[in-house]
């Protein structure tokens, strides 16, 4: 089965990039989607996300890395996937993803959502987070990929 991984990723922490590993082996492709939305400001631009995804996923196979602005289920529809992925970290997350995969349920009844839960150790992960120890010169290698905590660090100085 194909499943879409619809997200920001601005940037990829260690938890998304868990996450992309683990559904590999479970589904027969994965498609990371990085939505453009400049409306949310991003820090990273399109280009440079996709390329720290690309960088930090070439052990994967099976692994496609687009881009897509609009809805997800549209997304998921023009690439012809099957499921669509999402990640549970913890309580708070379930009330927002359970309303964004009952939204597109009712937009589209061709796709089921699958939430795979994060591992224990990368809970407290979130792109967010990242950025604020970054920001605030801490230690990030235990959070992101390499090329990312290069990116963030040359961002922040
Ligand atoms: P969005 O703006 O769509 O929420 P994110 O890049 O923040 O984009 O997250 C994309 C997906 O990855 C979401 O399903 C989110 O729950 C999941 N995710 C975020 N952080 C982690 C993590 N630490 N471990 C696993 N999954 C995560």
């Amino acid at each position: 089965m194909k499943i879409l991984y619809p997200g920001s990723f601005d940037p990829l922490t260690l938890g998304h990039l868990d996450l992309i590993e683990r559904a590999s082996k479970v589904f027969g492709e994965v498609i990371v989607a990085v939505l453009q939305n400049p409306q949310k400001n991003p820090t990273f631009s399109l280009e440079e996300r996709l390329r720290q995804i690309a960088t930090s996923t070439e052990h994967i196979k099976k692994l496609r890395i687009i881009s897509f602005d609009g809805l997800t289920v549209t997304c998921a529809r023009e690439h012809n996937v099957d499921l669509i992925l999402r990640g549970l970290r913890a309580m708070s997350d379930f009330e927002y993803e359970l309303q964004i995969a009952h939204t597109n349920s009712t937009l589209s009844n061709e796709f089921e959502t699958v939430f795979l839960a994060t591992a224990a150790h990368h809970s407290f992960l979130s792109s967010s987070v990242v950025k604020e120890v970054a920001r605030f010169g801490g230690n990030i290698s235990h959070m992101v990929p390499e090329i990312v905590a290069k990116d963030l660090i040359k961002h922040f100085n």
